[in-house]
């Protein structure tokens, strides 16, 4: 299939925004920006048109779909109540970067969920993504629109390298803002549980919920407890080569990752180094990212995803990585950065 290229990057251009409404709302496949990371939409309510984005991304069928909505009225017609918690975060959150799990109502197929009773929901912050919701008849399934397997994309040339030729439309609304996959809340749970951290921290949920608790299974571990996400179980994010996260002092890791790069080299090996504004200088050895500033956290998630890109792309064999604990999002950043290393980290 031809794949339409829809350039937004200055605003919303409306014969295309329209064109990409009638593909939604006939059972196709558009893949659109969001404020976390782009993603791949079809009209949740049709199951046929939500079936096509598993086959799209080679995605399992057991690995449920967040549906996006653009307006509150919305969720009543999805969720099979709405609890006085979604009504306060969605106050305080949305449109934004947090997913809510409710009970499902009957309208949202089994499909979308992967065959459970809860779904996802979120409302996005991005004028494209809004009106690509509403002219789409407001409920598009839209999970991040990459290759099942490979990193969330952040830039439209991303979902081009993975899904062209398999989808309808690619509307391009330049690079994302925050860079990793929104929080998800499980608010079936008591209290609620967050399943994925995102750019919206627990304790910002804390600061509005209360009680809030972290899914114990996230931390992958130990395997009584598997996390109750479908999506999180599986080896995510993963670039090809082989990714060592370093962590420790700020002047071990610079060494030790120095030294390790330098073997890597020796060995014959292509080295790829992620680091920090502030470390990147200090590499002398190997191809070095830096991914962003530790003083602006939110530099470093948008661009987290798109060095592991780059360096698939460079063929790099192995990867050593700094450890990015900040405040706010580095939850976040560290979740991906673990799962896309297999939980291969080295303390020094
Ligand atoms: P993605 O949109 O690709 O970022 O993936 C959506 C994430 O939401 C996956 O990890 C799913 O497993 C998770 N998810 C979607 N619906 C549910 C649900 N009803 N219960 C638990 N997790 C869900
Ligand atoms: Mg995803």
């Amino acid at each position: 299939m031809d794949t339409i290229w829809a350039d937004m990057r200055t605003g919303i251009d409306t014969s295309l925004m329209e064109k990409a409404g009638s593909i939604l709302r006939s059972g196709g496949l558009v893949a659109f920006p969001t404020e976390t990371v782009y993603g791949l939409g079809a009209d949740a309510l049709d199951p046929e048109a939500s079936g096509k984005i598993y086959s799209a991304k080679g995605r399992p069928s057991d690995n449920p779909l967040i549906v996006h909505i653009h307006r509150l009225d919305s969720l009543g017609k999805i969720a099979r109540h709405v609890p006085e918690q979604a009504s306060v975060l969605a106050e305080a959150f949305w449109p934004g970067p947090l997913t809510m799990i409710l009970d499902k109502s009957d309208q949202v197929p089994h499909s979308v969920t992967g065959g459970l009773d809860t779904v996802a929901i979120r409302m996005p912050d991005h004028p494209v993504a809004l009106a690509l919701i509403e002219a789409g008849g407001g409920f598009i399934a839209a999970p991040s629109a990459n290759t099942s397997g490979r990193p969330s994309p952040t830039t439209a040339q991303h979902v081009r390298d993975d899904l062209n030729g398999k989808i309808d439309m690619i509307i391009d609304g330049g690079s994302v803002g925050i860079g990793v996959e929104s929080t998800i809340i499980d608010l079936t749970e008591e209290p609620p549980m967050v399943l994925r951290p995102g750019f919206i921290s627990i304790d910002m949920l804390r600061n509005v919920l209360g009680d809030v608790r972290m899914d114990p299974g996230l931390h992958g571990e130990d395997p009584s407890f598997r996390p109750k996400a479908p999506g999180m179980k599986y080896r995510h994010y993963a670039p090809k080569a082989e990714l060592t996260i370093v962590e420790g002092s700020e002047s071990n890791v610079r060494a030790a990752i120095d030294r390790l790069a330098r073997e890597a080299i020796s060995r014959g090996q292509t080295c790829g180094i992620i680091a920090a504004d502030e470390d990147a200088s200090s590499y002398q050895a190997g191809i070095v990212r830096s991914a962003g500033s530790r003083a602006k956290e939110i530099t470093i998630s948008q661009h987290l995803f798109g060095i592991l890109r780059e360096f698939d792309d460079l063929g790099v064999d192995v990867i050593y990585s700094e450890s990015f604990d900040t405040p706010q999002i580095g939850a976040a950043i560290m979740n991906r950065l673990i799962k896309a290393a297999g939980h291969h980290i080295l303390s020094v």
